[in-house]
């Protein structure tokens, strides 16, 4: 009865929501904040004066919404926490900083939206990765990558991480040219924090394979990596990925990008075609725009979260935890005599969730998703419980 395909599947366990007990979300790397008074406005606006938009298709490919991603990329770089807020004309807007200017325009052409990163993603594996030959990635990274590998039938080649946490760049492109295999990772990477910088994304994508494509899954970027988007200029196979879900409150709305050469988006696109014609939403593509005008709010939201996390890290530090310094909107930790297990379970008991993944290699570690200030107190006061 069950197809062969199926016994191939591992499906990604998300972050617990429990519903018997009220707790403090600090495990899935959700924001904090809520997205800005303009989209739910937008939404409840659009919804009551052109109501026609709930009963017909919406829009296939998001012109729009595309355009407004379009924008907001080039007004800020694509580092939230890095760019200019400046009040005119009694409206705010954002200006890259010198290092985030990107030294072209992004066009909508150069943009794919989806329903949430993890749809684009498997889009994007669908597109761009075969059974010949095996996708080269780090063995710690986002989990949801060996799960589309198992659902395509990709083979893995997965490179474990150096003894500091950093990826091994000169392993995976060795790995890469042995076998013509694309690359996936994610910078910022998960769960560790780390980013590597445009430097060093430039250094790797020049020895990789060139035709197969070379992934960078910026989730966590708007929280002080640096982009690849500048890149893009110079390196046809360089793909993108984005989504709205961390930086723009956005995750219970579900809203993913691609920015990638036109060529690339257009093979996307015929994958989208080939499956779901309408995955992003009327409400939903409302929503996104709403917040790309907005992107000041975000700004602003992002710089409290990293200030907050080097709180935080400082705070752990000068308790004894290992703590690696991170570019993202978590923190991954580890103190030594307490199993990972144990931190989160005694932390949960006081009624904040975090995550501890059980993977043999980091399974002394917790990640903690950084929140607000208050929620950031009654953290530090139950580790202070902890010895
Ligand atoms: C959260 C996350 C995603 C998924 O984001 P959605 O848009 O919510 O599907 C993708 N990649 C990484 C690395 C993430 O952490």
């Amino acid at each position: 009865m069950l197809s062969k395909r199926l016994e191939n599947l591992h499906p990604y366990v998300p972050g617990e929501q429990p519903k018997d007990r009220v707790y403090i979300k600090l495990n899935a790397n959700e924001n904090p904040y809520p997205p800005h008074e303009s989209v739910a406005k937008a939404v409840a606006e659009n919804v009551l004066s052109h109501s026609e938009g709930l009963a017909l298709y919406p829009d296939p490919d998001s012109h729009s919404l595309r355009k407004a991603i379009a924008d907001m990329l080039n007004q800020t770089g694509g580092v939230l926490c890095r760019s200019e807020t400046s009040l005119s004309e009694g409206q705010k807007n954002c200006s890259p900083s010198k290092e985030d200017k990107i030294p072209f325009t992004i066009t909508p052409e150069m943009i794919f939206c989806g329903n949430g990163s993890d749809e684009v993603l498997s889009f994007v594996f669908y597109a761009f990765f075969d059974s010949d030959r095996p996708l080269v990635l780090p063995e710690h990274t986002y989990s949801f990558y060996p799960v589309y590998c198992g659902y395509y039938g990709i083979p893995m080649n997965r490179i474990p991480l150096k003894s500091d946490w950093h990826l091994d760049t000169d392993k995976m492109l060795s790995e890469a040219n042995k076998t013509d295999s694309a690359i996936i990772f994610a910078n910022p990477n998960a769960p560790t924090g780390i980013a590597l910088t445009r430097a060093e994304v430039e250094a790797m994508i020049q020895k990789a394979p060139k035709d197969k494509v070379f992934i960078v899954d910026e989730a966590y970027c708007d929280f002080g990596g640096e982009s690849s988007i500048p890149l893009l200029a110079k390196y046809k196979n360089l793909v993108i990925v984005r989504t709205f879900s961390k930086s723009l409150s956005f995750a219970g709305m579900r809203l993913g990008y691609v920015v990638a050469n036109p060529e690339l988006i257009e093979h996307i696109f015929t994958v989208k075609n080939s499956f779901n014609h309408f995955p992003v939403d009327f409400v939903t593509q409302t929503a996104g725009e709403a917040s790309c005008k907005a992107a000041w709010y975000y700004a602003e939201n992002a710089r409290k979260v990293v200030e907050e996390r080097e709180s935080l890290t400082a705070f752990l530090k000068e308790r004894g935890w290992f703590v690696i310094p991170s570019s993202t909107n978590f923190i991954f930790a580890k103190k030594d005599g307490l199993s990972g297990k144990k931190i989160y379970e005694a932390v949960k008991e006081a009624g904040v969730l975090i995550r501890h993944f059980s993977t043999p290699g980091i399974e002394d570690f917790v990640r903690i998703t950084i929140g607000t200030h208050e929620q950031m107190e009654i953290l530090k006061k139950i580790f202070l419980t902890l010895s």
